[in-house]
């Protein structure tokens, strides 16, 4: 028999696992709150719980929780990285982000990514396999625990590409902002993508109110292209139909995400373009100086490139902000925390 993972079951699926297991029903919503409300890592703390119960549990449904291998602080801005392992020992990263409004913590949905985006670090390596919601779930519960505040903020902006991992992710979502759970607003969460158009049509079915944001970084098919293999799959006059659609289903506007990359898609003919595209969809622009990764030589926009962009797109009434380099001394790209992290164990060294 398949085992069942007990963290990823919603409170309905959990009820119905207690009625298999012949428990009394009001064992569940007991559980689940251990579970998703007071973040335990193990059975033992479930108090009220029955031994034998809490016994049969241990034996029968692993309980998935994830192990914080390292911490790194950053001494800029507080913004810390923790590299996690996952129950079969692979390695994912999170990043948690102290912000005025509130503590926002970023995901991973993926341990690697086969996307392929040429700037990234994560994809380096292609895809290892999905996560699971429990897994998503406890990158944001350990480090509530770890830092000891509430988190408020979740972003799935890490490493894997989230619509790629489409049903996990919708009972991850599920979980994160019922009432049962850590009740997180929708609207506080975000998911990126770099644009799987038929997942953006069945994701708009489910008329959730979080903010989807859409990893756009070229404003013409064939400069995609060159950046995002994704690109060959779909053509951007679909993905703007897509974003209309997902505006008109769910009335949530799409965000853009355009990471910054000297001398290859920061002209100002580059943000004029982009403000055509932004300005019928009401979208706001999200700029990304793009973070050199070792194994590519993409270089950041200088300064003034950066701003006299801002400043184009602003010129045509599109709503605008600069990525905070958050962290920018701590291993600052998606995935290259978790890849140094195994280029030093594969050389035999360790870092304490
Ligand atoms: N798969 C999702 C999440 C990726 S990470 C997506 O494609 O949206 C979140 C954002 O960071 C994406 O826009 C991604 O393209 C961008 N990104 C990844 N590596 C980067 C780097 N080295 N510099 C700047 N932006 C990067």
């Amino acid at each position: 028999m398949e085992q069942v993972d007990i963290r990823s079951l919603t409170l309905e699926q959990l009820k119905d696992e207690i009625a298999r297991m012949g428990e009394k029903p009001f064992r569940a919503a007991q559980l689940y709150g251990w579970m998703h409300v007071k973040l335990v890592e193990s059975y033992e703390e479930m108090t009220n719980l029955p031994a034998a119960f809490r016994e049969r549990l241990y034996r029968e449904y692993p309980l998935t929780v994830l192990k914080a291998v390292r911490e790194q602080t950053s001494q800029i801005d507080g913004t810390k990285k923790f590299l996690f392992a996952l129950p079969d020992g692979n390695l994912v990263e999170s990043v948690w982000m102290k912000y005025k409004h509130g503590n926002s913590v970023c995901i991973s949905s993926q341990v690697g990514c086969r996307m392929g985006c040429k700037f990234c670090a994560s994809t380096l390596d292609g895809l290892e396999r999905n996560l699971l919601p429990s897994e998503m779930l406890e990158q944001i519960y350990r480090i509530q625990k770890l830092t000891g505040e509430r988190v408020s903020n979740v972003v799935v902006m890490g490493s894997g590409e989230p619509l790629d991992n489409y049903e996990n992710l919708l009972v991850f979502l599920h979980m994160l902002t019922d009432e049962h759970g850590l009740h997180i607003s929708q609207r506080n969460v975000t998911v990126s993508t770099c644009g799987i158009v038929p997942k953006m049509y069945e994701l708009a079915k489910e008329k959730l109110q979080i903010t989807l944001a859409l990893s756009l970084h070229a404003t013409t098919d064939e400069k995609r292209r060159a950046l995002m293999p994704i690109a060959n799959r779909y053509r951007i006059a679909e993905l703007m139909e897509a974003c209309g659609h997902y505006f008109k289903e769910t009335g949530r506007r799409i965000t853009f995400e355009y990471s910054l990359v000297g001398g290859v898609n920061d002209t100002p003919e580059d943000a004029g373009e982009l403000a055509g595209l932004a300005g019928p969809l009401g979208s706001h622009v999200n700029l990304i100086p793009v973070n050199p990764i070792k194994e590519r030589n993409f270089t950041q926009s200088d300064r003034r490139a950066i701003d006299r962009f801002k400043n184009n797109l602003e010129k045509n009434k599109i709503n605008v902000t600069i990525r905070r380099e958050m962290g920018r001394d701590i291993d600052g790209a998606c995935g290259q925390l978790r890849r140094r992290h195994m280029e030093k164990d594969r050389r035999g060294e360790r870092e304490e």
